[in-house]
């Protein structure tokens, strides 16, 4: 805690210096000092784990770059979007969805729920503040966290840590992938992050690209506004129906993994959809070799639950197209030569986390896919007090228990230096001089030739 009372005294020292840049212009650069962990993302991950801070009675700062909790749901996702998974296993620590709400609450509800969870923990975060950089800085031992304001909050601000924890989730920027021709193209090509409803679409030509839940569930609502879709299935896929004997399949999954190999679990589930769904790969949805549970496992791709696409496309309603080889300014050719004119392109090609381009760190992330490259279930810890929410593929579970993990260990440390901090309550953080920088350097140096010479 050396850097503690460094701080103290370079606190008096630029007190007045922080008055004056407070007084200033909003463009101003901010500097504040956070006693507990800051938290970069208000989705559910970033609500959780703030939650579960509180009943250890550890303050905790959320930063987010939008204006509202939760944006992914509020402003990127299709009017008919409802939770893929029953509501028991999508709620977050301490608190349960209502009994009235149905077993797949819809965005609305997902939403209303997440709005009451950060009234009841009284979160409040700091909206349209957008973390360009975090970096650990080892000189005085905490993290700095650099954000810039959007239009309603313009400016830069410096915040500083000691506990960092990236809630910016899988799905923090919509992944666009190149064609051959895409400038070509002469209809709308939009990302599912855009995308609210057919209704626009009716009577159009529609393909979409990308066979996930999402992709799946755009076909159906397209064909159910009258326009006329196609999918685009580059790989095999593992469709499941969304419930089976009475039960919903996750559920059933997670029973069945409780008392089988994963391997027999997977046999049953693939017996259980023949039955249900029928052969896939006689509408061109072929099964991977592996079962799903362990593809799951080992690759983290989740297999589609089935909304009702599949009877649209054993109907015809929604056509199966192989991958993209070009587009052309009204058509799209494939890669096994077939050629079909569009008038739309949906991409329901995904997302990507961005912790790489804020995160000056690559030690816990992955610079390729901005995961922690620790598997699960120990991704959620990494050093220096940064920590990782949200990033273990296995949805808003998944969320809860890394949020319940981090709580814990910071707690453990949050006690025992809590008197300290709490000295350093909103204060601001103090700016050092490159001549501090060289003061405490020396100082280290003086300290460590002491040690030596003693020894
Ligand atoms: C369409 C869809 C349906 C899903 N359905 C389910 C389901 O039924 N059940 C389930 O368990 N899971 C589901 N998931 C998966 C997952 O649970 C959700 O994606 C969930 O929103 C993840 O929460 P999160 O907080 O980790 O990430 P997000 O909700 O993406 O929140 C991350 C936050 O970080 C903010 N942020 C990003 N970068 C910065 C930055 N540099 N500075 C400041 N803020 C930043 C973002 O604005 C965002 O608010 C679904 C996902 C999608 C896309």
């Amino acid at each position: 805690m050396d850097y503690l009372r460094e701080l103290e005294g370079k606190r008096v020292h630029d007190h007045l210096l922080y008055k004056k840049s407070m007084m200033m212009s909003k463009l101003c650069e901010r500097r504040v000092w956070v006693p507990g962990p800051i938290i970069v993302g208000a989705g559910p991950s970033g609500l959780a784990v703030a939650a579960c801070l509180k009943q250890k009675g550890v303050p905790s700062l959320i930063i987010e770059r939008s204006s509202c909790i939760a944006p992914l749901w509020q402003f990127k996702t299709y009017d008919r979007l409802r939770l893929h998974l029953p509501k028991h296993f999508c709620e977050l620590p301490f608190m349960s969805f209502p009994s009235n709400f149905p077993t797949y609450p819809t965005k609305q509800q997902f939403v209303a729920y997440l709005e009451a969870y950060a009234k009841k923990f009284d979160i409040r975060p700091v909206f349209n503040e957008t973390v360009e950089t975090a970096e650990f800085d080892d000189l005085y031992g905490f993290w700095r966290v650099r954000t810039r304001g959007s239009k309603a909050v313009e400016g830069t601000c410096e915040y500083a840590c000691q506990w960092l924890i990236v809630a910016t989730g899988e799905n923090a920027e919509a992944y666009v992938p190149e064609f051959e021709g895409m400038r070509d193209f002469v209809g709308p090509i939009m990302h599912t992050s855009c995308y609210r409803s057919g209704e626009p679409f009716h009577g159009k030509r529609v393909l979409v690209v990308g066979c996930g839940n999402s992709g799946m569930e755009v076909c159906l609502d397209l064909s159910n506004y009258n326009a006329q879709p196609s999918i685009v299935v580059r790989d095999s896929v593992h469709v499941l129906p969304q419930e089976m004997l009475g039960s919903s399949t996750f559920g059933l999954s997670m029973w069945l993994l409780k008392w089988f190999p994963i391997r027999i679990a997977d046999q049953f589930l693939l017996l259980m959809s023949r039955i249900k769904l029928g052969n896939t790969a006689q509408l061109g949805l072929i099964r991977p070799k592996v079962g799903p549970l362990e593809l799951k496992s080992l690759t983290g791709k989740t297999p589609v639950l089935d909304v009702g696409t599949l009877a649209k496309i054993k109907s015809g309603n929604v056509k199966v197209c192989r991958g993209i080889k070009r587009l052309t300014s009204h058509a799209v050719e494939f890669v096994d030569g077939q050629v079909d004119n569009f008038d739309a392109i949906i991409l329901a090609t995904g997302y990507r986390s961005n912790a790489p381009s804020w995160l000056k760190e690559s030690n816990m992330f992955s610079k390729e896919d901005g995961f922690p490259r620790r598997p699960f279930p120990n991704g959620w810890k990494g050093e220096s007090g940064l920590y990782a929410v949200g990033f273990t593929k296995r949805g808003l579970l998944g969320s809860s228990m890394d949020a319940k993990n981090i709580a814990v260990d910071i707690a453990s440390h949050w006690k025992a230096e809590a008197k300290q901090f709490m000295a350093f309550t909103c204060s601001p953080l103090p700016h050092y001089s490159k001549q501090d920088e060289r003061d405490h350097a020396q100082m280290k140096e003086e300290k460590k030739r002491k040690i030596c010479t003693t020894k």
